[in-house]
């Protein structure tokens, strides 16, 4: 579901937002303040696909929401809503980081197309973890977790078991293991790939709990799944 932040203090343009956001099928949160629009996006931003936000608000201006937004989520587009002759706004709105501006009085399909461009230009929202099971590997700061439990891991180990809890549940040859954590295809044989699933169990597994790896015998290691 995509959830649109709708910042205004206007009643009657803020209904107008929201009934029509919701004919498109977006789902909206209002803040009519720019203080309960700040504590919305402070405590977690990455939930709104776009933001629209007025400038002239009781509580805090646009301009000190969005000014407190960048320094902490540079990610979440906003769109500024903007009197019609303020021509200053629009230029200190986009110094302050909004991505665009649409004049009120707005026609809507104009604020849709621009939240569409919006929504675009900052992609998909790329996951830094990967969970499996009990496991969870956080790919920006390279740790794992096993039921709660924190792992450090090596650069291999981690590229590893990356690979693994990306295929669970399936067969990995060893040459697969090879061409794609160590970047080079083996044409011998080598026990590089067992020694490293051998340091992986050592870290993953304690006594009593459920192997994390399986060796497939002939065709190669898997990610075992509950
Ligand atoms: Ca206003």
């Amino acid at each position: 579901m995509t959830t649109v932040l709708v910042v205004e203090d206007d009643p009657r343009i803020a209904s107008f937002l929201v009934r029509g956001l919701e004919a498109e099928g977006y789902e909206t949160e209002v803040a009519g303040d720019g203080m309960v629009a700040a504590s919305l996006l402070v405590s977690g931003s990455s939930r709104f696909a776009v933001v629209l936000l007025d400038l002239g608000l009781p509580g805090a201006s646009g301009e000190e929401v969005l000014e407190l937004l960048r320094k902490r989520d540079t990610s979440v587009p906003v769109i500024v809503l903007t009197a019609r002759d303020a021509v200053t706004d629009k230029v200190h709105g986009l110094d302050l980081g909004a991505n665009d501006y649409v004049t009120k009085p707005f026609s809507f399909a104009e604020l849709l197309a621009r939240m569409r461009a919006a929504i675009r230009s900052t992609g998909p929202v790329v996951s830094t973890e990967l969970v499996v099971d009990e496991l969870r590997l956080d790919l920006l700061a390279k740790v794992v977790w096993r039921a709660g439990r924190r792992i450090e891991l090596s650069q291999r180990e981690f590229a590893l078991l990356e690979l693994l809890m990306r295929n669970p549940g399936r067969v990995l040859p060893r040459t697969r293991i090879l061409a794609e954590v160590w970047q080079y295809d083996f044409t011998t044989e080598s026990n590089v790939v067992d020694v490293y699933v051998g340091y992986l169990r050592r870290k993953l597994d304690r006594s009593g709990s459920v192997p994390v790896i399986e060796t497939v015998r002939g065709a190669g290691y898997r990610l075992v799944t509950a």
